[in-house]
């Protein structure tokens, strides 16, 4: 088959190069075996993240320049509400400083809301996977986070198209269990992240939606990468070949009622989010309350006009259907070359990101010392290549336990930056991993030097265990 070639031209460059084996030895170390902690330029093809990390393109650019900074209604927020309502179909829309900016406005508003009902005694939300800081918030706002995510996401080896569906079993008896009137929402993540960027279906969240409806509880669409869902969609259920990109998401939308969006994944601006309602006015009003303390204004909410404008236009372009075809094209070439050189790797490949199984790759080495992280800083020693730990280190304690919580899962992300690197790039990525293969039963566990009580993956550093 023919290759797809990148579809766009580079139009600006940004110089990057690789430091000698000898230093990146240094600079881990000075890091802690942490690759958080080094600095940017110390890394050579930069996989930690997918989330602001992408290029803007020549029309976002000339976006830029027709930011109107006032403060209160600027033409761009009406641009940008004017395109939320054209895409999305909700009427309302709030702009955010990034993704957790929506979240913690929204929440607050939904448990008040059981509580104006009468209910709310133990308030949970039920998605199918909860984002890192979207747990973080429903916690912090003393509710719980509970996952219901489908059991077939949790074998890699075995290729299943929906690895980000809800149990639907699970979600009705988790409902039954907690009573509706606990349940501040369901929120339907897509894709879902931490399953590895895996697709929920278009039957799914319409069994989602109206279980929902049954039982008078609000759904909220965790939207980060909406358009890659979409494209799934389209690829693989039956029935929606002949749907344009728009159509599919103008009816993933129907199957909810609010959405949550971090901008910096789909929508493809370097920092920005958006908290939307289709018609509830007096939650908008109670949100737009909490907004202007929090984030902003109403018309702004802690973005510049010119982000506005940026947003407004990438929402369309993460639609295009070219390039979502060599987006996610991308991610399925770096998985293949990885398969083909004997990495185990989550299968298939999702939209964002490849996620290896560190588990099956360095099977000496136990939950307790990281195999993924210790993998991570392999990978980064071999070729200056920086990716991330999900896994048991990412997870953390149990609070009220102190113990480690137990991973399905040990998982190292490599998540590929919207159009940034080329499928050179991802070559020397693979070569480099698989490199890191041929001697994987001689790679060490690592164990805390240091362990923050909080978040410990941003900034805890480590020692390699003895051999
Ligand atoms: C990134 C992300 C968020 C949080 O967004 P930020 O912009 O990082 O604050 C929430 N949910 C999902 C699914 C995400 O991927």
């Amino acid at each position: 088959m023919r290759v797809i070639p990148e579809p766009f031209r580079i139009k600006m460059v940004e110089p990057i190069s690789a430091i000698s084996a000898e230093q990146r030895q240094q600079a881990l170390q000075r890091a802690g075996y942490n690759p958080f902690l080094l600095r940017s330029d110390e890394v050579y093809i930069d996989l930690l993240t997918d989330s602001g990390t992408g290029a803007m393109s020549d029309r976002q650019w000339a976006g830029l320049m027709l930011g109107d900074e006032a403060y209160a209604g600027s033409r761009n927020f009406f641009h940008l509400e004017q395109q939320v309502e054209r895409i999305f179909g909700y009427r309302y829309t709030l702009p955010t400083h990034q993704g957790r900016g929506a979240e913690q406005i929204l929440f607050p508003c939904l448990i008040e809301r059981l509580r104006q009902r009468g209910g709310g005694q133990r308030p949970v939300f039920l998605s199918n996977y909860h984002f890192d800081t979207t747990a973080a918030h429903v916690e912090l706002n003393g509710a719980q986070a509970i996952n219901l995510l489908t059991p077939q996401a949790f074998d890699t080896s075995h290729p299943y198209d929906w690895k980000g569906n809800f149990d639907l079993p699970r979600l009705e008896q988790a409902i039954a269990e907690h009573g509706a009137d606990n349940i501040a929402a369901i929120i339907t993540t897509v894709t879902c992240n931490s399953a590895g960027g895996q697709p929920v279906s278009m039957a799914n969240m319409r069994a989602v939606y109206q279980l929902a409806q049954q039982h008078g509880i609000a759904v909220v669409i965790d939207s980060a990468r909406f358009a890659e869902n979409a494209w799934f969609i389209q690829q693989r259920e039956p029935g929606y070949q002949d749907h344009s990109i728009e159509q599919i998401v103008r009816e993933m939308y129907q199957y909810g009622d609010m959405l949550t969006m971090s901008a910096k994944k789909d929508a493809l601006v370097n920092i920005g989010g958006l908290c939307c309602i289709r018609d509830d006015e007096a939650l908008f009003q109670a949100v737009q309350v909490r907004c202007v303390p929090m984030e902003g204004f109403v018309t702004y909410g802690g973005l510049a006009g010119r982000d506005m404008e940026a947003l407004a236009i990438g929402l369309q372009e993460g639609m295009d259907p070219a390039f979502l075809r060599y987006r996610i094209g991308q991610v399925a070439y770096l998985g293949e070359r990885l398969r083909q050189g004997g990495v185990p790797i989550q299968t298939p490949t999702g939209g964002h990101a490849v996620f290896v199984d560190a588990q099956q790759l360095l099977p000496h080495i136990p939950a307790e010392q990281f195999p993924a992280h210790a993998l991570a800083c392999e990978l980064y020693l071999e070729g200056g290549v920086r990716g991330v730990e999900i896994g048991s280190l990412l997870l953390g304690r149990d609070p009220h336990s102190g113990l480690q919580k137990p991973s399905p899962m040990e998982l190292l992300r490599l998540t590929i930056p919207r159009r940034v690197y080329t499928q050179a790039h991802l070559d020397y990525v693979a070569d480099c991993l698989i490199s890191v293969k041929q001697r994987a039963g001689a790679i060490r566990g690592l164990r805390f030097s240091y362990e923050p009580p909080v978040l410990r993956h941003f900034t805890a550093r480590f020692q390699p265990c003895p051999g």
